[in-house]
């Protein structure tokens, strides 16, 4: 993909868990090495002690593993002078450093590409995404299938012990025996939030009859 006429941009691929963000990012990381370009691809640590690390295989055979990383300076650190495309996945999992870095690997040339979950548990910005949305050239925003209903889900369902986790449980449960599901606005429970929200708005219409 060529954005202009000069070579540097970002790009961010967005969306709940299931929505394929991986794969779009690996399909396009394959692509560009099928156009021979030196591709770099890293993963925040954070996320690979649970997933595995995982690495991108090209056409003639090339394999590029994901470099975990634990920070967005690190980022930096490591990409080579002569990178062209740099890849990260699980962007939400970064630092605010994030932006920055992404920016200044851009006005060097390279085509930055961040895949990452916009919404944490609670259906609430997550980490830098929405600023990365903000300052990107390009951004895709996928949706996954929604388990209860079959539509296209914009939520990540947090489950403990099978039931919704309530909103004041932390953003990233280290060790945590939770489990999630992808679901729509409506399939998407947060108790306390929920309720709050119900008080706000007989807050809202109680003021409102009083006008
Ligand atoms: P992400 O990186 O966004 O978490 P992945 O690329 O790892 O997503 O996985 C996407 C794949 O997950 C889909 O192609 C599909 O096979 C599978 N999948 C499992 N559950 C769902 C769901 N509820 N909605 C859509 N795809 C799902
Ligand atoms: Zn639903």
């Amino acid at each position: 993909m060529n954005y202009g006429k000069h070579p540097g941009w970002i790009e961010v691929i967005s969306g709940v868990m299931f929505s394929g963000k991986s794969e779009e990012l690996i399909r396009r990381v394959r692509r560009g090495l099928i156009a021979r370009r030196r591709v770099q691809v890293f993963k925040s640590h954070l996320d690979s002690r649970y997933a595995g690390l995982y690495s991108v295989t090209s056409h003639d055979g090339t394999e590029f593993d994901a470099s975990p990383v634990d920070s967005a300076a690190e980022i930096f650190r490591l990409v080579r002078p002569d990178a062209e495309i740099v890849a990260i996945d699980e962007a939400q999992f970064l630092d605010a450093d994030v932006l920055p870095v992404a920016a200044a690997l851009a006005a060097r040339g390279i085509r930055v590409i961040l895949a990452g979950t916009d919404t944490d548990f609670r259906g609430e910005p997550f980490g830098s995404m929405g600023a990365l949305m903000a300052v990107a050239e390009v951004v895709d925003k996928l949706q996954a299938i929604c388990v209860v209903c079959g539509d296209p889900a914009c939520r990540n369902q947090r489950l403990l012990d099978g039931k919704p986790a309530r909103y004041d449980s932390p953003t990233i449960m280290i060790g945590g025996r939770e489990s999630y599901e992808a679901r729509c606005r409506h399939c998407h429970k947060v108790p306390r939030r929920d309720e709050d929200q119900r008080e706000l708005l007989e807050g809202v219409e109680g003021r409102g009859s009083k006008v």
